[in-house]
C-alpha cells in the first residue's frame, strides 16, 4: 500500500491526518477548500496536497524526487495554479501572443513571479495588492490549458479564491460541475464567505486551524533565515500575531512602529494632546484603509490588554502595554476601557466602508475614544 506523508506543522496534523486517509483510501474530493485565518499556511499545504496527488512513487509519497513532484514544485509550470492579479498584469500578452525575442512580459511571466513568491515563503500575507482579483480571463486560461494535457494527474491551485470577481465565480462553478477525470482543485481562503455559495457547496471544507505561539515563533525564525535573532521575533510580535507566521513575519518589519503609535494614541487622547497626536498621525500615513485598520487592529490589542492589566491575567502584547502606565489613569475602570475598545471597533467598519478618509476617522477616535473619562 502506498504511504502519505504531508509535511507542517503539528498544530495542523489532524487536518492532514484526514486527508492523508482519504489519499491512502484513494477517495480523495476533486475539489477542497481550505480556509482559515491569514498567514497560517494554506497555500503551503495546497502544495503539500497538489505533491502528494502527482506523485508517481510506488512506496511514499510525496517523494519529492519524481516527475510529478518536480512539476507541482516548479513556479514554470504556472497553469497549475491560478492567482490574483493587476488588471494591466492580467490583460499582458500571453506567450503565444508575443513574438520570439521581444522583451515584453507575458501574463504568464506576471503569474510566475507570483508563484515564485508563494514558493520562496507560502506565509507571507503581502504578495497581492490589495486590489488584485481572479478575472474571468484567467480562469478561462485555465480551463483551455486542460484541452492540452495528458492522462496525467493535475492539480490546479487557486490562491486567494475570494478574489474571484463574479463572472470569474461563474466560469469556474461551470468546470466544477463537470470535473475533468484525473483532476483536482485546490482552493485556499480567508474570507470563505465572500464566495459564491455554489462553489463552496462543491467543494470539501478543510478548516486549518492558527499555529501554536511556539510554533510561530519557530516558522518566523526559519522564514527570516539564517542571519535572524530570536530577539527579533519579541512576545509582543507572537502576541499580535494569533497563531499565524505570515502576520508575524509582517510584524517584525511593522510592528514596533504600530505599537508605540497604539501607546501613544492611548496615552495622548487621555491627556486630550490632541494637537501631538494628530501629528504623529500625519507622520504615520494613514491614508490607506489597510494601514488603518492594521493599527486600528493593534489599538484593539492593547485596549484588551489593558484590561486584562487590570485583572492580572495573562498579556498578549506586554511590552506595549506597559508602555501606556495605565495605573496613571485611576479613572480609567474596565467598563471605560470597555466602551473605548467598541469604539475601536466601530471605527474599524467606518474605515472598511470607505466613505470617510482614514484620517479623519482616527482624529475623531481619539478625541471619543474615552468621551466622559478624561
Ligand atoms: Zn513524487
Amino acid at each position: 500500500m502506498i504511504e502519505y506523508r504531508l509535511k507542517g506543522p503539528v498544530s495542523q496534523e489532524r487536518q492532514r491526518i484526514r486527508l492523508m486517509a482519504s489519499l491512502r483510501e484513494n477517495r480523495f474530493p476533486q475539489a477542497i477548500l481550505i480556509d482559515g485565518p491569514v498567514g497560517i499556511g494554506k497555500k503551503a499545504l495546497a502544495i503539500e496536497i497538489a505533491k502528494a496527488l502527482q506523485c508517481s512513487d510506488p512506496n511514499m509519497r510525496p517523494c519529492g524526487h519524481c516527475f510529478g513532484c518536480k512539476m507541482a514544485a516548479d513556479a514554470g509550470v504556472t497553469d497549475n495554479w491560478v492567482v490574483p492579479m493587476e488588471s494591466k498584469e492580467a490583460h499582458a500578452k500571453s506567450a503565444d501572443d508575443v513574438s520570439a525575442g521581444s522583451s515584453a512580459k507575458t501574463v504568464q511571466d506576471f503569474k510566475q513571479a507570483y508563484i515564485e513568491e508563494i514558493f520562496k515563503n507560502p506565509y507571507r500575507i503581502d504578495i497581492f495588492d490589495a486590489g488584485a482579483e481572479i478575472s474571468v480571463g484567467l480562469v478561462r486560461s485555465m480551463i483551455s490549458a486542460f484541452a492540452l494535457k495528458g492522462d496525467r494527474v493535475r492539480v490546479v491551485i487557486v490562491a486567494e479564491a475570494d478574489r474571484m470577481n463574479d463572472s470569474a465565480s461563474n466560469a469556474f462553478l461551470k468546470t466544477l460541475e463537470e470535473v475533468p477525470p484525473n483532476t483536482y482543485f485546490i482552493l485556499t481562503t480567508s474570507s470563505r464567505e465572500k464566495m459564491l455559495q455554489t462553489i463552496r457547496s462543491r467543494c470539501l471544507a478543510l478548516h486549518l486551524l492558527p499555529l501554536s505561539d511556539d510554533e510561530v515563533r519557530s516558522e518566523t525564525l526559519r522564514m527570516l533565515g539564517e542571519d535572524a535573532d530570536a530577539d527579533d521575533v519579541t512576545d509582543d510580535i507572537v502576541g499580535l500575531s494569533v497563531g499565524s507566521p505570515g502576520k508575524a513575519l509582517y510584524y517584525v518589519e511593522n510592528g514596533k512602529k504600530w505599537c508605540e503609535l497604539a501607546a501613544a494614541f492611548v496615552k495622548k487622547s487621555l491627556l486630550a494632546d490632541y494637537y501631538d497626536l494628530f501629528q504623529d498621525l500625519a507622520e504615520a500615513g494613514m491614508e490607506e484603509a489597510a494601514d488603518a485598520n492594521r493599527f486600528l487592529e493593534v489599538l484593539s490589542f492593547l485596549l484588551s490588554d489593558l484590561m486584562r492589566s487590570r485583572s492580572g491575567a495573562r498579556l498578549r502584547i506586554p511590552a506595549t502595554t506597559a508602555l501606556v502606565n495605565i495605573d496613571a489613569f485611576p479613572r480609567i475602570d474596565h467598563s471605560a476601557l470597555e466602551l473605548a475598545l467598541n469604539t475601536v471597533q466601530e471605527t474599524m467598519s467606518r474605515v472598511a466602508s470607505r466613505r470617510t478618509a482614514p484620517p479623519m476617522l482616527l482624529q475623531s477616535l481619539a478625541i471619543k475614544l474615552f468621551e466622559g473619562y478624561k
